[in-house]
């Protein structure tokens, strides 16, 4: 026997979680309920949870909205461990993943409308997501400039990426059809969320990601990314989203009551925590924010126990 066999830490598999947020506006009901999962599943895990704003797209950032995003998970009892981490600081671990995929990336000097039509003629998804046709592959037209960042997916065979969410199952997308060569540097010069999401969670040792299933179909292309540079692949669990009466996703934009830092404890609680808890499945009662917290871990292992897959 070692000194290392037995402990404690060997006892418990290692378990970090991450919220991270755009500070595209304040908390609401539809971010509240991935940050609660996202918590709980830490907690359940006896795991360590990170937060870290996604702050790299600056045209959709809205100042402060970080503050108070941070303040109402504060005030909902929700506390993370270490340092919040900032996307807009860390770009230089970008360029080094850049650099990393090496003959992998290629300039594109392609507008969205170029790419739009080329599509014409598609229809559904497809036509949806501005399939990229690979104009730029094989180099620059003549007379274009370098625009955006691409990177190459295997065109034949077709690159076919499977994975098991634990709540949502397996799920396979074929990325040469389904998302084509895709962008990791945009061209108004901001990085991806793909890429900045992917260096981020494996530069944080990120083990589980919990977040909506709007991310479900983005997944296939960071496990992509993943794996050409050669980070380990995390474990999946994406939660339904919240969507409004027209079967919208929550946000600004689509009516969602923005977090209110000020209103009381009890109001929190009623309006906020247990709404949130009862959309994810959990039957709680709780009359204050840390009896709450006490009956919601329980809860939390109870819908994993649910789960198609388990961790
Ligand atoms: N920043 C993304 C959002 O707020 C979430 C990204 C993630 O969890 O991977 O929608």
């Amino acid at each position: 026997m070692t000194d290392r066999d037995n402990t404690a830490e060997d006892a418990v598999a290692p378990y970090i979680g991450r919220f991270a947020p755009s500070p595209t506006g304040p908390l609401h009901i539809g971010s509240l309920v991935a940050a609660m999962a996202s918590y709980l599943d830490a907690k359940v895990h006896q795991g360590r949870w990170l937060v870290r704003i996604e702050d790299v797209d600056g045209d959709r950032n809205v100042a402060g909205a970080d503050q108070h995003i941070l303040a109402s998970l504060q005030r909902c009892g929700m506390d993370w461990d270490g340092e919040v981490t900032w996307q807009s600081r860390r770009t230089d671990l970008y360029e080094q993943a850049l650099r990393r995929l090496g003959d992998l990336v290629y300039p594109c000097g392609c507008s969205r409308r170029e790419i739009a039509d080329s599509q014409l003629g598609l229809t559904g998804r497809q036509a949806q997501a501005l399939i990229y046709p690979g104009t730029c592959r094989h180099g620059l037209a003549p007379g274009k400039s370098a625009r955006a960042l691409r990177l190459k997916v295997p065109q034949s065979p077709h690159c076919v990426i499977g994975f098991d969410d634990r709540w949502a199952g397996h799920i396979g997308q074929d990325l040469t059809d389904e998302a084509g060569d895709f962008v990791i540097k945009r061209a108004d010069g901001f990085w991806a969320y793909q890429l900045a999401v992917v260096v981020d969670d494996g530069d944080q040792g990120v083990t589980d990601i919990v977040r909506g299933a709007d991310l479900l179909d983005s997944t296939p292309r960071q496990l992509y990314l993943q794996q050409a540079l050669g980070l380990p692949r995390p474990r999946y669990l994406h939660v339904p989203v919240v969507v409004n009466a027209l079967g919208e996703k929550l946000s600004k934009q689509t009516g969602a009551m923005a977090f209110d830092n000020g209103a009381p404890p009890d109001q929190l609680l009623q309006q906020a925590l247990l709404p949130a808890a009862r959309f994810l499945g959990m039957d709680v009662q709780a009359d204050t924010i840390e009896g709450f917290w006490r009956a919601a871990t329980p809860a939390w292992a109870q819908v994993l126990r649910n789960l198609p897959i388990s961790r």
